[in-house]
């Protein structure tokens, strides 16, 4: 694992609202800085414990997040995340709440400040806590009581704990969207999709009818794909493959990676292709991470001379060498579409660092390349 990152286990419960909320703080925690959702648990239906006979009963689950953030940091990057869903912490431990998210392990961290106790005593003791986190980490070791979690969840009592339903989630980051992309799951995304709803509603058009009823789940989770560039750090795409090559001079050049982003403006799609080239200064990187690069930063709502910066910079960033060219080529479907300009051409950025802006050999080398 890199430096400075941890694992960590997030506890989620809600008893208010709660498929809406434990769907939205799902959403909310993949799309936090510093935080990488690795895996989501199952819903696990549960009754009130503590509270009165009719409270209604909890949904809890578990996300595996791997994060630079420590403790404190991570704590107050939950508590964001509730304020935002409503949540409004009281005195009561047994009140109802639209959402609770607790760090339950944090590595092999062992802490008690106030009162805040990391593991979660409840992870070791109570079924609807221990239950939802062997799911997504079954061989993670107690740091205090030595057993797996897998262990810590046979051995508690699981009362009334029953599994409700599973979230579909499509991974943090990948090159595709997921193979499963249309395999609809209970929930996703309800805020979202209740916007697309009313969008429809607002052209003119009947959600009810057969062909829209599942469009806002599919336009949710399509959106969610289209601007996964937000929630996925540089880090975890390179994810080690840069090499040390000492005495590797040689212009290396990747032509032809294909992007597909959507402008700003419009929130219509631009798509093209990209020439990629880095003067290597002691350091390479493997060939697919360029494309995954231009993926992270073409996966957002962009403006085509702002990408090309950004994938220069990246490169820039991760590999220190003697200079970095990115040439791209766009077509822009909001031009394209709305008749605005009539035109088959395309739009050309590009961005020219270190040895490419200095040295018009260099620049001009690269682009004889790029155009054959
Ligand atoms: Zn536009």
């Amino acid at each position: 694992m890199r430096e400075g990152t941890a694992l960590a286990i997030v506890a989620m419960g809600s008893n208010i609202e709660k498929e809406r909320n434990l769907a939205d703080a799902i959403r909310l925690l993949r799309r936090a800085p510093h935080i990488t959702v690795q895996k989501v648990s199952g819903i696990y239906e549960s009754p009130s414990v503590g509270g009165p006979d009719d409270a209604p009963e909890f949904f809890n689950a578990a996300a595996l997040i791997c994060t630079e953030l420590a403790p404190l940091d991570l704590r107050a990057a939950l508590r964001a995340i509730e304020s935002e869903l409503g949540r409004v912490r009281t005195d009561d431990p047994d009140a109802p709440r639209t959402i609770d998210l607790d760090i339950a392990y944090y590595g092999d961290v062992e802490l008690d400040m106030d009162g805040w106790v990391i593991p979660d005593p409840q992870a070791g003791t109570a079924a609807h806590v221990a239950i939802p986190i062997a799911e997504v980490a079954p061989d993670w070791v107690h740091p205090s009581d030595g057993r797996t979690t897998k262990e810590i969840a046979e051995q508690t009592d699981p009362g009334e704990v029953r599994l409700a339903m599973a979230i579909h989630l499509s991974t943090p980051y990948s090159p595709r969207a997921p193979e499963d992309f249309d395999d609809v799951g209970d929930v996703y995304a309800p805020r979202f999709e209740s916007l697309v709803r009313d969008q429809l509603l607002e052209i003119g058009e009947n959600p009810d009818r057969e062909g829209l009823m599942r469009t806002p789940l599919r336009v949710a989770k399509a959106m969610d794909f289209l601007t996964s560039g937000y929630s996925t750090s540089l880090e975890e795409v390179v994810n080690n493959a840069v090499f040390d090559a000492e005495g590797a001079e040689e212009m290396v050049l990747v032509k032809d990676i294909e992007f597909y982003s959507m402008c700003e403006h419009h929130m219509l799609p631009f798509f093209g292709k990209a020439a990629v080239a880095y003067l290597p200064k002691g350091k390479i990187i493997g060939l697919s991470k360029i494309a995954r690069i231009v993926d992270v930063y073409a996966r957002r709502l962009q403006v085509q001379e702002r990408l090309t910066n950004q994938v220069g910079d990246a490169l820039t960033e991760i590999l220190d060498p003697h200079g970095v060219a990115v040439v791209m080529e766009g077509r822009h479907l909001c031009m394209m579409m709305r008749g605005v300009q009539k035109q088959e051409s395309a739009m050309v950025t590009s961005a020219m660092l270190g040895t490419f802006k200095e040295d018009p050999r260099t620049r001009s080398e690269f682009l004889d390349l790029v155009a054959r």
